[in-house]
């Protein structure tokens, strides 16, 4: 078969997808619990702890099954239960047709069950009025979506408005997507970003600066290694000091 591409809407049929779900596991405000979505769609939830990978979907005795690595309820785990609820759902979708596409595959099927399980923990009916109201502030909208990381939350919010998210690990800018229309526009960092990311790396604090036509709003999300107890051995025993930066800026 030729190679199939997901055509250019189908993040609107994968939030419509999300709707139906919603509707029919009678949620109706966020968070939304993953392991319950699943519980509510008959899919039983396993564990195996020497599973090497996040998790997977199986069929066993005519049962649809996700397995998962541990039983804990992060946000990772949330992330990774909507994923395969996402994988099930769109292989049931491909027997008829998942949005004129016969059958996804390889990155189309990731690509598309990572969107499906960002839209899950965050529908779109309810979070562009949330984001909106909270004036897109990434601890607000944490304190509603809880069980989406951080990361997560701002990455859905290029969904909803025009900006750029930037990662800085350690210190490190390690992502910089946009969803603003004018790619050169933002494609090196701002002078504005640099001294947002400094203020909330040295304090601690969230911190939002703008002029010149741009907007700079950031968020420290640390992980405090003497704080974090029995997770400290994750991150090397060391603090692990993540800032998420999201940026506006004027394109008229
Ligand atoms: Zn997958």
């Amino acid at each position: 078969m030729a190679n199939l591409h997901l055509p250019h809407n189908y993040i609107d049929i994968i939030e419509e997808e999300v709707s139906k779900i919603l509707e029919i596991c009678f949620i109706e405000y966020p968070p939304v619990d993953a392991f319950l979505v699943a519980e509510k769609l008959n899919y039983e939830i396993g564990i195996d702890e020497e599973l090497k990978t996040r998790g997977y979907k199986r069929r066993r005795w005519g049962k649809d099954g996700i397995i998962v690595n541990s039983p804990s309820k992060s946000e990772r785990k949330h992330f990774t239960i909507a994923h395969e609820i996402a994988e099930h759902r769109l292989a049931s979708h491909a027997t008829g047709g998942f949005a004129g596409v016969d059958k996804l595959t390889g990155e189309d099927l990731e690509k598309a069950c990572n969107a499906m399980a960002s839209s899950l923990l965050m529908p779109a009916q309810w979070f562009e009025m949330d984001a909106k109201t909270h004036n897109f502030d990434l601890l607000e909208l944490k304190k509603i979506y809880s069980t989406a990381s951080h990361e997560a939350i701002a990455y859905r919010m290029l969904r909803f408005s025009e900006c750029i998210i930037t990662i800085f690990d350690n210190g490190k800018a390690t992502v910089r997507k946009s969803s603003i229309n004018n790619l050169h526009l933002g494609e090196h960092i701002h002078p504005l970003e640099m001294k947002c990311f400094q203020k909330v790396s040295d304090s601690g604090e969230p911190f939002t600066v703008s002029g010149d036509n741009v907007r700079v709003q950031g968020w420290p999300v640390f992980k405090l290694a003497k704080r974090i107890g029995e997770s400290a051995s994750y991150f090397g025993g060391n603090d692990w000091k993540r800032v998420i930066l999201r940026t506006e800026m004027d394109t008229a």
